[in-house]
């Protein structure tokens, strides 16, 4: 097969729910109303009753008032049993893809549950919980019409990140199991109730236990299983230091050529010169920086305005901000949900009160305090390298360029070392040649936002230290997955 026939051109992308039509609100409405106040409790499921932790209640980070359920934590005990009883999916490729497929169709059938989850675990928006549902349903079935291939290494540590706590959970595991591998899964501590429930379903489904373990943690379990001997190989997707101590770990305790497929974070630019439309650009910019609260990996951190055009944009810009709705997800009229912890907003409104301290921002708002919630807020800076790290939230930082310093801004973005998404606003197709050819980053979007990715045919994912591919959703994922003789003596 070439790699053009592997985007199975014949199979068709999850549909999900057109939210402007409604009866079908309606029926998500009853859908998830049946799990407005449910209580959901997740432990380990592993082979075996093995040793376990504490247990915590998990708070709605929406809704101080709001409990949704209760975590029964593994320990790095439970990690090694675990990783003892492991055992590779032995059943056929056909047979494999067979059982994601029904995976998919049960997540599909339980979409009420998974957005109220992801409402009251996530502070998702309806408008994310489609995105996220359709995702991790393309994923199951995209990863299943690939089952077929070379064999799989073993067992594989899928390590997920909150954001997408339920495509990005499933697609790692997905992928692995695919392959034919035995996977041992650490969601992200913030978000186990919904990794629990999809691990639920994938057993549900057909997945043998011993092929697929839920090991709910934070940092040790995580720790525990990148230094775990009897680990094949790690997927990991979260923050750029994290993959740095992940891969430090594994060359220290895993066999040497253990792989590690690492999808990490971004400090992504956006380009609008004069010649863009402005009403397009202020949309664009909107949805790139604002949209699930800043709490995308793609989302757009540091925008550059040519210098003719920066007050009238900035003047639409900070309009459209005025009209954004913070408030509960599960509203239809609420445009920002909260971010996902105290720990988390600290840290961005540390930033932001930094900035106010300065004198640079050019925009922000009270907040309502039922829940974490950062208004949405606009900084400005000389550049992108005035940035130190990702600020994971709704704070867009803006700067302006002069039309000969095109290049000069080229070369700020790239020497942050990052490279995941990056926009560019023009209507000169010189221009977007020019800059599409030197910016370096995994995801590249011309007049349109930059978040977001189809699986299958626009795969995702980052280079330098935003991820050392390959691109999730793409026809080369599975490879590293398996093993080959190529590939058995490096990483
Ligand atoms: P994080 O790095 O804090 O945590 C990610 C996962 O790693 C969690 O499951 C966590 O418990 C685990 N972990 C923490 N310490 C560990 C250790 N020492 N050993 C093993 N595992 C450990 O990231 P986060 O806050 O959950 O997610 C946000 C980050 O993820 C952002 O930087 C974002 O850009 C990035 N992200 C990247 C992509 C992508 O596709 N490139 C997608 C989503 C999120």
């Amino acid at each position: 097969t070439t790699g053009l026939d592997l985007f199975q051109p014949e199979r068709v992308n999850s549909q999900g729910f057109d939210l402007r039509h409604r009866p079908t609100l309606a029926s998500i409405d009853t859908a998830r109303d049946a799990f407005a106040t449910h209580q959901w409790h997740a432990a380990p499921l592993t082979i075996g009753d093995l040793p376990h932790g504490a247990s915590d209640a998990v708070r709605n980070p929406a809704d101080f008032a709001d409990t949704v359920g209760q975590v029964t934590w593994a320990t790095p005990e439970t990690v090694t049993r675990a990783a003892q009883g492991a055992e590779r999916w032995g059943a056929t490729p056909a047979e494999r893809a067979r059982i994601l497929n029904r995976a998919a169709d049960l997540y599909e059938a339980h979409y009420g549950e998974f957005f109220a989850l992801l409402h009251r675990e996530a502070g998702k928006l309806l408008l994310d919980c489609v995105a996220e549902l359709r995702e991790a349903v393309d994923f199951l079935r995209y990863y299943a019409a690939h089952a077929e291939g070379a064999e799989a290494r073993g067992t594989f540590a899928c390590i997920s990140p909150w954001n997408f706590p339920l495509a990005i959970f499933t697609g790692q595991i997905a992928a692995a199991l695919a392959a034919g591998n035995a996977v041992l899964a650490k969601p992200a501590e913030q978000t186990t109730l919904i990794a629990h429930r999809a691990v639920q379903l994938l057993h549900e489904a057909g997945v043998p236990r011993a092929a697929l373990q839920l090991l709910p943690g934070a940092g040790d379990v995580g720790g525990a299983l990148t230094s775990c001997p009897a680990v094949d190989g790690v997927a990991f997707t979260g923050s750029t230091e994290t993959a740095q101590i992940i891969h430090r770990a594994m060359a220290a305790n895993l066999a040497p050529g253990a792989p590690l497929i690492a999808e990490t974070g971004g400090l992504n630019a956006m380009i609008v010169d004069s010649t863009a439309l402005p009403e397009q650009a202020v949309q664009a910019i909107v949805e790139s920086a604002f949209q699930s609260a800043g709490q995308r990996c793609s989302a757009l951190r540091c925008l550059y305005v040519q210098e003719d055009i920066a007050d009238s944009l900035t003047e639409m810009l900070t309009g459209a901000m005025d009209a954004l709705v913070m408030g509960d997800p599960w509203q239809i009229t609420s445009d920002l949900g909260p971010v996902i912890d105290a720990e988390a907003r600290a840290g961005i409104v540390a930033h932001i009160q930094q900035a106010q301290a300065e004198g640079r921002v050019l925009r922000t708002y009270p907040t309502p305090d039922t829940g974490f919630y950062v208004a949405p807020t606009l900084i400005r800076v000389q550049g992108i390298g005035d940035m130190q790290r990702e600020i994971f939230g709704p704070v867009l930082h803006l700067a302006t360029f002069k039309s000969h310093e095109l290049d000069k801004v080229i070369d700020a973005i790239n020497a942050t070392g990052y490279g995941l998404t990056f926009g560019l606003m023009t209507r000169i197709d010189d221009r977007v040649q020019h800059v599409t050819e030197r910016v370096h980053a995994g995801n590249i979007y011309v007049n349109r936002n930059q978040i977001g990715a189809i699986v299958g045919s626009q795969p995702f994912g980052g280079e330098g230290l935003s991820g050392t591919g390959p691109k999730a959703g793409g026809p080369l994922y599975l490879d590293r997955f398996r093993q080959h003789p190529a590939a058995q003596t490096g990483s």
